[in-house]
């Protein structure tokens, strides 16, 4: 299905885009700009589910190198990803789009529990759906929370919004004769360990046919060019 006719996408954001220009946190002006996006695309009629990473905040990774204990930091990266969850939430709603978190860890005072049904609900709505907290267990990214999510509200992409504009042969950074895809597939992703998505990511949208966008979404206006089917971007099917 060509990206013009999707009706509901989830929209994955890793979290180093809500920095904006800075090193570290969150860049409240430019997660406005990037609700803007999402505003856009809404208006258009789409049905949209968001998760966002948490690197700009925590990653549990980065603990564990530093001697902490893995499945704690990665509680500790799943909270970061709550509070991108929530200043996404701010941004949105100053724009008056309805939206509601939900999150695989529970935490009622801030938002829901993730429950499917009502998240369906939420969409038929018109409301954007933001899951936070991955899929709520340590060991794993927000990059697989996105798959997950993706698989079990049936839809029709998963978009990739990062700081590259795409897929590419070797680390374009340390190669300048570096190849972009317009398009591969998820079995030359996992053979060639391509920079796209954790394995268990990919695994997961592929055993479940759902196609994975990859764009650039520091560049304004690219999350409107890229569903319309235009832009650079790279497309694993
Ligand atoms: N995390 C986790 N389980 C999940 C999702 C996230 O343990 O299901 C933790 C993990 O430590 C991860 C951090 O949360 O490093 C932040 O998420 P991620 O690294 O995916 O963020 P991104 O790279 O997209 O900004």
């Amino acid at each position: 299905m060509p990206l013009s006719s999707a009706k509901r996408v989830l929209l994955k954001l890793s979290g180093e885009v809500l920095m904006g220009e800075q090193d570290f946190g969150i860049d409240p002006a430019f997660v406005m700009e990037l609700a803007q996006e999402v505003k856009a695309a809404k208006d258009n009629g789409l049905e949209i589910c968001l998760v966002i990473g948490g690197g700009n905040i925590f990653r549990g990774m980065a603990g564990a190198a530093q001697g902490m204990d893995r499945a704690q930091a990665d509680y500790m990266g799943m909270l970061a990803t709550v509070m991108n969850a929530l200043a996404m939430q701010n941004a949105l709603e100053q724009l008056g789009v309805e939206t509601r978190v939900q999150s695989a860890v529970q935490m009622d005072q801030v938002c829901e529990p993730v429950i499917r049904r009502r998240a369906e609900r939420h969409l038929e709505k018109g409301r954007v759906v933001i899951f936070a907290a991955g899929v709520g267990a340590p060991y794993f990214t927000t990059d697989s929370g996105a798959a997950l999510r993706a698989a079990e509200m049936r839809c029709d992409a998963l978009l990739k919004g990062t700081s590259v504009d795409g897929v590419y042969d070797s680390d374009p950074k340390t190669n300048p004769g570096a190849q972009r895809f317009d398009t591969v597939t998820y079995d030359r992703v996992l053979a060639d360990n391509l920079k796209v998505m954790d394995a268990s990511a990919v695994a997961l949208c592929r055993d479940n046919d759902i196609p994975i966008v990859v764009f650039s979404i520091r560049e304004k206006g690219n999350l409107a060019r890229v569903l319309a089917g235009e832009g650079v971007q790279t497309i694993v099917k």
